[in-house]
């Protein structure tokens, strides 16, 4: 058996290992840190727009923190991109609020205005406004920044930017991550970068930051004495794991490259077989394209083409299943078009890892290649 080609797996340069060396050196072991600090300067100097940045244990950590700084509490209602992976909504329900999904658009997969709109006005003739709305950049292409953000205005309800999939991504030229009134980054290990685990809080208010870091370090009062006041987390980054993040941050550039070479590499590989659709960047949107994604004609040929490769060794997945299909979910409103339920039975995501080989890439074509006999 040839060996394993992954979906997505960590890539280190080598630069991580010297900022790990010194947090052991300088026995910065806990949590906390000088590196934590400048792990958050390289990702607010990344995104610009006058960021700042809370380092965070995962990106799930940052959307509950997220929502009990949007003020998400218990019987509230937050609407969440049905198309998404789990730990999209997951936080809605550790507040005691209510998950209200909403289906997708075909340009980008990403959460459909007029549905939008449709679950806003609904909810609200229901008696109850949504106290928030979470959008998500899935496989790191932008989700219609203009038109959703448009709509939450009008409303008056804030966006959760969910950008776990889309760091390195940009909107109009500007980085995603930082178009939300909070906006959350995951360093997952199967991210574009890794700490391993981590994630982040993003906001452009001083005041939103040194919140999210009190809560995240088990809202300690300042006392002498352990005092608290509010409910506490621990969701903070260690100092260790923030010097990955360091290395990481260094080489982001390539590996937004280097994902985007895979994509047009299988792109260009597929050209004459049409059954294997795309999605293109529409004008003025730039993916880190996070995930390769195609869809094919049917569930059955995804099926086909999936079971194929793993026989290979090769591993793929079907597109997220959308929330509203989960059975933990199955008793949450739903706003839908038919869509996520669309792609999900047709999509698969191939292996896209920033280091992935020729001969692997060549691999991954070619069992898909024979699959149609192209
Ligand atoms: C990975 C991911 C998260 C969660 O991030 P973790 O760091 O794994 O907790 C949230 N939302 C989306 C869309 C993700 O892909």
């Amino acid at each position: 058996m040839e060996s394993k080609i992954w979906l997505s797996s960590p890539h280190m340069s080598g630069k991580e290992q010297s900022y790990v060396n010194n947090a052991f050196e300088t026995n910065w072991i806990a949590p906390l840190g000088p590196h934590v600090n400048g792990f958050e300067s390289d990702i607010q100097n990344y995104l610009k727009q006058d960021t700042q940045v809370a380092a965070l244990s995962s990106g799930t950590s940052a959307i509950h923190l997220g929502l009990i700084l949007l003020n998400v509490g218990l019987g509230d209602e937050v609407i969440c991109q049905s198309k998404t992976f789990s730990a999209s909504a997951n936080p809605i329900a550790y507040q005691g609020a209510t998950p209200i999904f909403v289906d997708s658009e075909k340009d980008t997969w990403n959460i459909c205005p007029e549905q939008l709109e449709i679950a806003i006005k609904d909810r609200i003739s229901k008696g109850k406004k949504p106290k928030a709305i979470i959008s998500v950049h899935l496989y790191g292409m932008p989700y219609k920044v203009d038109e959703v953000h448009k709509i939450a205005k009008a409303y008056s309800i804030p966006v959760l930017e969910d950008s776990a999939e889309a760091l390195g991504s940009t909107y109009k030229s500007i980085k995603c991550g930082t178009f939300g009134d909070i906006s959350i980054l995951s360093f997952n290990g199967n991210k574009i970068i890794t700490t391993s685990g981590g994630g982040a809080l993003v906001t452009k208010d001083i005041k939103i930051k040194e919140k999210a870091v009190f809560l995240a370090t088990q809202a300690r009062d300042k006392a002498v004495e352990y005092l608290h006041s509010s409910i506490g987390y621990n969701y903070r980054l260690s100092n260790v794991l923030a010097g990955i993040g360091r290395g990481q941050m260094e080489v982001l550039d390539d590996r937004v490259a280097a994902r985007r070479a895979n994509y047009e590499h299988y792109k260009n590989s597929f050209r004459n077989i049409e059954e294997i659709k795309f999605v293109d960047e529409p004008e003025g949107y730039y993916s880190n394209r996070w995930l390769s994604c195609i869809l094919t004609p049917s569930e059955e040929i995804r099926e086909g083409i999936r079971t194929s490769l793993d026989a290979l060794n090769i591993e793929t997945r079907p597109l997220w299943k959308p929330m509203h299909q989960q059975p933990v979910f199955k008793d949450a409103p739903k706003y839908l078009n038919g869509v996520s339920d669309d792609l999900f039975k047709k999509g698969l995501c191939l292996p896209s890892g920033s280091n992935l080989t020729d001969i692997e890439l060549n691999r991954v074509t070619s069992a898909i290649k024979t699959y149609f006999r192209a």
